[in-house]
């Protein structure tokens, strides 16, 4: 979501001027943050609401515990259960199940992990996450999707338009203008294997399979603290859980529950839609021939069809300091998102917005996500997709749940650890130079 090579840069010059001793005088230890209300995104509300699962009241002792009930929570959750049906596993959720970025995010389905080279173990879980839908019998509109990568500048769509691997793939200027109904753009180049989901069905998916499997489900049970030991004790409002292993799949929540906070840190998206357009809009304005458009500025922005018919535009907002995901200023990303929008597509003025909501991604310096023993051997996280996380989310929670059980996976020898990563600077920068510089960088 976050361009890397952007992210890279801003903290690197920030780590030149290193002095952590400060940074912890200014910037006090923060925990999770519990309680508040999320905005609700246009995907669940186009959803029955799903059956509620109990809050954690009194003590539990069982063989796995996740924290977090997103994809890859509910995806280890899933396996676990699969690979060892002897075991006692429990999903705690802060809040609703998978109200994270699983329900928040833009139904982008691809086979990649971000920062990863090799192509063969991303198809691979590409195919585990369909063999899964099958399965389990999940109807989540999952389809391919013409996809364009747009480029605004000149420079950029040239640089692009050059390289070799535009060739066939890169759409004429007066195509792009007259298909895409937009001259906010210099170029664009179709790209392939994209497929598109509906996330709150997705969602919805993985948690009738863990419950199919039996797994133990708790919302509105925050883990407050992660004690270590064996067993682990994770402590709740509500009473505690010990476990023999725990998994942490929290990803842009990690840091506030204090683990893995020099690994990774949170980035704020907004997501704004139009209200349904008719099928005569959508044809018309050429909606249909590229459904999902990706922009490669700095900060990068997406737009995307539903398959409901409501247009939206995803961007970044930045970082909130201390790690925080909740963002304070709502009306103001609004205003920016409408902003953006209208200067892509000004039709929109007349459309009108109709529903916004907010997410975090987790990200790395390295650009992978973070899989493996964090705390100890027992204490596992699966975490900080950068971003791109629907099919990798799904692929390491199963990889964890091989991990954890002893079940052989050769797979599992791509899961990248803590100590491989690159240290991100601590509050101190990402407060005082990282957060003004992506707002300085936010392309209105
Ligand atoms: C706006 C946006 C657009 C995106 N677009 C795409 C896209 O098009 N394609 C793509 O592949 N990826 C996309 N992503 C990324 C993708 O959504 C995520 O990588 C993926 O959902 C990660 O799943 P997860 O289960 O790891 O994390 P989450 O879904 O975030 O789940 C973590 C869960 O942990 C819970 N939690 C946190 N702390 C605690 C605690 N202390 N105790 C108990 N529970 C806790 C949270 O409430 C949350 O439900 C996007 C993300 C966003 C925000």
């Amino acid at each position: 979501m976050l361009s890397s090579e952007v992210l890279l840069a801003l903290c690197a010059g920030a780590g030149a001027l290193a002095a952590p001793g400060v940074a912890s005088m200014l910037f006090g230890a923060r925990g999770v943050e519990s309680g508040e209300t999320r905005t609700e995104a246009l995907w669940t509300s186009e959803m029955p609401s799903m059956a509620p699962a109990p809050r954690l009241e009194g003590n539990l002792k069982v063989d796995l515990a996740i924290i977090g009930g997103g994809y890859t929570g509910l995806s280890c959750a899933y396996y676990a259960k699969k690979l060892r049906p002897d075991w006692s596993v429990a999903v705690l959720e802060s809040h609703r199940l998978g109200s994270g970025a699983s329900s928040r995010n833009s139904g982008a389905v691809y086979a990649r992990y971000w920062g990863l080279d090799d192509e063969e173990m991303p198809r691979r879980g590409f195919e585990r996450l369909v063999r899964f839908m099958e399965e389990e019998e999940i109807e989540c509109d999952f389809r391919p999707s013409p996809t364009l990568e747009l480029y605004a500048s000149r420079r950029s769509a040239r640089k692009a338009e050059a390289s070799p691997e535009a060739g066939p793939k890169w759409v004429p200027t007066e195509e792009l203008r007259e298909g895409s109904h937009t001259d906010h753009y210099a170029g664009a180049a179709e790209l392939p294997g994209y497929y598109t989901v509906h996330p709150a069905k997705l969602v919805a998916g993985h948690v009738k399979a863990a419950r199919r499997m039996e797994v133990e489900l708790y919302e509105n049970s925050p883990v407050m603290q992660v004690k270590r030991g064996k067993p682990a004790v994770l402590d709740t409002p509500g009473g505690s859980v010990r476990a023999d292993q725990v998994v942490l799949a929290t990803n842009a929540y990690t840091p506030r529950l204090g683990c893995l906070k020099t690994a990774m840190m949170p980035v704020h998206q907004y997501t704004f839609s139009t209200r349904k357009l008719s099928e005569e809009e959508i044809s018309g304005q050429g909606l249909d021939r590229w459904p999902l458009r990706f922009e490669r500025s700095i900060l990068p922005v997406t737009n995307f069809l539903t398959p409901s018919g409501h247009l939206c535009i995803r961007i970044v907002l930045g970082y909130a300091s201390s790690n925080s995901c909740i963002w304070r200023d709502i009306d103001g990303a609004r205003d920016l998102a409408k902003r953006m929008f209208e200067q892509r597509y000004p039709w929109i003025a007349d459309v009108g917005l109709e529903q916004g909501w907010h997410g975090v991604t987790g990200h790395t310096l390295r650009v992978r996500e973070i899989a493996g023993p964090v705390m100890g051997d027992n204490i596992h996280a699966a975490v900080a997709y950068n971003g791109l996380g629907i099919m990798p989310g799904h692929n390491t929670g199963y990889l964890s749940a091989c991990r954890i059980t002893g079940h052989p996976e050769e797979d599992m020898r791509y899961m990248l650890g803590r100590a491989v990563q690159i240290p991100i600077p601590g509050e101190f920068y990402r407060s005082m130079l990282l957060k003004p510089a992506m707002k300085v960088l936010t392309p209105v």
